[in-house]
Formats: structure tokens, C-alpha cells, sequence
């Protein structure tokens, strides 16, 4: 089971998921801490923010392990944004390591990573839904291009991602569909089958009509939300998504909600 972390809140760096917190997707890649399937996530890593103005997304996808890319430190201290989503890989047996199976998968504004494995032969359709088919065919891609044909149909990120969870889990009841997607501006995740937990210091500190404010403000070392498959540091107020439940951050609030 790959890690997946993601922010949203005022700027950070990349760094700031990956090298910097104690529990960072770096040390998750060689001793993750709740992983219930697998030991280490040496089969490649990948990354992804918006630039400042930017509407779509940079996405920097290696497939080698994450404490390998001798390039990575500098590259996570200077890549900067309010939102930014990152996953370190073991790649379930049989799908391919190359780079367009590693999360995360792109489209448009939006970017997708998948914890988890679910049987390809039960959700066929779901890479048939995207005109082009899927990137890959790993079954993580497959799951992102039933997401992403439902972006393109107007379905906000959230529906999107519990229609095609739901699904899945249906077609398949051995599946595991911890999804975790962005857009710029808001967050979604689901929980279901692995561990997912969320981080708030942008909720409930400042005084209401500051949130969309502190959200943009470019130097504001705290305020937002972390969402990451287990905790990336021993600070209190992390706090687990209960299993089959769908989270949802904005500016204005986070939500849960079952699935
Ligand atoms: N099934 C996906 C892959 O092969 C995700 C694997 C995982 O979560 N370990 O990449």
C-alpha cells in the first residue's frame, strides 16, 4: 500500500510533506508507521502543486524510491504552493513501475493518488468512461479515469470521488480505495481499507471572515489542513477519518461525510 499526503492552506513547500516533518512521506517510504499491506514504497514517488497564477498543475514523477532522486531536497524546498498533493509507490504485483503508473495522475486542474488495489477485470468500464482510455495500466490509473471522466462531466471533486469508491467496492468487495484528490482549491479523500487522517490549523483558530484570507496570504507559516494516510508527526490534533468515509477541505470547512 503506497503513503499520500496533501495540503491545503497557506504556501509551503513540498519539503514540508516530504523531508522536513518527522514522520514526512520520506521516512514513510522505508518505515511507515500504520501500513497495513507492504513494508517499504521504493516503487517510485510523485508530486504535484500549482504555480502562482497557475490554473493547472506542475507533476514531477520519478520511479525510483523517494531517498534515491539525489535531485528531490532542492527541488521539494523550492517548489511552493497552497495546495500541493504527494505519494510514495509499492507498486502492487503486476503493475507496471514506469512513470505514468505513479500517482499522481493528472487532468485538467485536478490530480489523484490511490492507496489501495482493486481487480481490473471488475471496473473496465471505469477506463472505458475517459475519452483515450486510461494512462496506464495500472489499476490506479484506472480509478483516476473513472474520477476524472466525472470532472469532465461536471461532477464536483468530492461526488467524483465517492461515486467511482462506491462503485469499485461494489464490483469488487475486496477492494482497497483510499483515494486522495485536489483541484487548487479544495481537497478530497477517501477512507476504505487503509488508514487516512487529517490535520486542521486553519478551522476554528481565526475568526470567520479571516479564512479566506489567511488561505491566500503568502507568508503565513500555519493555517490550513493536512490529509495524509497516517500522521507525518507526533503533534497533537491529528485525527482519523473513520473507514468508508469521504473528507472534504475548502477554505471555508472541513467535512465527513459516510460512504
Ligand atoms: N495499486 C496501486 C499501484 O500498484 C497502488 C499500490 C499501493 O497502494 N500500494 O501502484
Amino acid at each position: 500500500m503506497c503513503r499520500h499526503a496533501a495540503w491545503l492552506g497557506a504556501p509551503r513547500t513540498l519539503a514540508s510533506l516530504i523531508h522536513e516533518p518527522e514522520y514526512g512521506l520520506l521516512t514513510q517510504s522505508y518505515a511507515p508507521r500504520l501500513q497495513r499491506y507492504g513494508t517499504v514504497n521504493a516503487d517510485g514517488y510523485g508530486m504535484g502543486w500549482y504555480g502562482p497564477g497557475q490554473d493547472e498543475p506542475v507533476r514531477y514523477r520519478r520511479t525510483v524510491p523517494v531517498w534515491g532522486d539525489a535531485n528531490l531536497p532542492g527541488l521539494a524546498r523550492a517548489a511552493r504552493s497552497h495546495c500541493l498533493l504527494a505519494a510514495v509507490r509499492s507498486a502492487t504485483v503486476g503493475m507496471p513501475i514506469e512513470e505514468t503508473a505513479t500517482a499522481p495522475f493528472a487532468d485538467g486542474r485536478w490530480l489523484l493518488s490511490h492507496n489501495g488495489r482493486v481487480d481490473r477485470d471488475a471496473v473496465r468500464d471505469l477506463a472505458d468512461d475517459l475519452p483515450g482510455g486510461a494512462e496506464s495500466p495500472c489499476d490506479s490509473a484506472w480509478l483516476a479515469a473513472g474520477v476524472f471522466a466525472r470532472r469532465r462531466a461536471g461532477l464536483p471533486l468530492g461526488e467524483a470521488l465517492a461515486e467511482v469508491v462506491v462503485h469499485a467496492g461494489a464490483k469488487d468487495p475486496g477492494a482497497r480505495l483510499n483515494l486522495l484528490a485536489c483541484d487548487g482549491t479544495s481537497l478530497a479523500a477517501t477512507a476504505w481499507g487503509d488508514t487516512l487522517f487529517f490535520h486542521d490549523s486553519l478551522h476554528g483558530s481565526p475568526p470567520g471572515d479571516a479564512r479566506e484570507d489567511l488561505l491566500h496570504r503568502a507568508e503565513d507559516p500555519g493555517g490550513g489542513v493536512l490529509v495524509a494516510s497516517e500522521p507525518l508527526d507526533g503533534r497533537p490534533g491529528w485525527r482519523a477519518v473513520p473507514e468508508r468515509s469521504l473528507l472534504l477541505v475548502s477554505a471555508g470547512e472541513v467535512r465527513l461525510r459516510p460512504l
